[in-house]
């Protein structure tokens, strides 16, 4: 296995250190490497490094850059999904952590069927309450899961959430561990580059880590 960059490298540690700071297991917090609007030689040495999950928020970008790669990996859609995309999301992804709506439970539903293979679900909570933003309100949120489990048939995994970003985001992180613990859940993806070190210390399972790893984007 390749020597891993030293942005990996360095990322990895301070998971390691935030985690054990706060009392926690370093294997409990996993990292999600963003690999999105990344070029390939940006990506290939974390591959070759020997890291196994990666996240990507467009499901057609990520088809075309992991396709025939993908065997052994665990890719995570971290991006909002079009209903009328389910079909290849529910192909293609292991891990579908922006399910916010009805139609799009219905869509997933249907596609498990079909399909015979089910990735695990995140339900995405808006807890900034950001008009533009994806994820169901936290007052509804209890309400959709229910509805998830029970209308759909849908098994929960955990919760995922972006912070707004002109805020601090602990409350954010602590608001979603609370709606978690409440509904049974105790996945909880939240954390980016700029705070990943306090979404461990507010109880996170999985981090999303992107520019820290794989340097600034192409473009937003
Ligand atoms: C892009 C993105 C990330 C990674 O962001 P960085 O700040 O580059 O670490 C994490 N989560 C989601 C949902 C994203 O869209």
């Amino acid at each position: 296995m390749a020597t891993p960059p030293p942005s990996y490298a360095d990322v990895v540690a301070r998971i390691a250190r935030a985690a054990q700071a706060c009392g926690r297991d370093p294997a409990g917090v996993t990292l999600v490497a963003v690999s999105k609007q990344q070029p390939w030689e940006a990506v290939e040495p974390v591959v070759a490094a020997g890291h196994k999950v990666f996240g990507e928020n467009r499901v057609q970008e990520a088809m075309a850059r992991w396709e025939g790669r993908s065997q052994g990996l665990e890719l995570h859609l971290i991006g909002p999904l079009q209903s009328n995309k389910a079909k290849e999301a529910v192909a293609f992804f292991d891990v579908i952590e922006t399910l916010d709506r009805q139609k799009l439970a219905r869509a997933l539903a249907e596609q498990t069927q079909k399909q015979g293979r089910m990735p695990r679900l995140y339900v995405q909570v808006n807890t900034g309450e950001e008009p533009q933003k994806a994820g169901v309100v936290p007052a509804e949120a209890d309400a959709f899961i229910a509805a998830c489990r029970k209308d759909f048939g849908l098994t929960i995994e955990g919760l995922m959430c972006i912070p707004p970003v002109d805020e601090p985001p602990g409350p954010h992180f602590a608001l979603l561990a609370k709606i978690a613990g409440r509904n049974g859940l105790s996945k909880l993806s939240m954390g980016m580059s700029d705070d990943f070190e306090t979404a461990v210390r507010f109880g996170a399972t999985s981090v999303r880590v992107g520019s820290a790893l794989f340097g600034k984007r192409a473009s937003a």
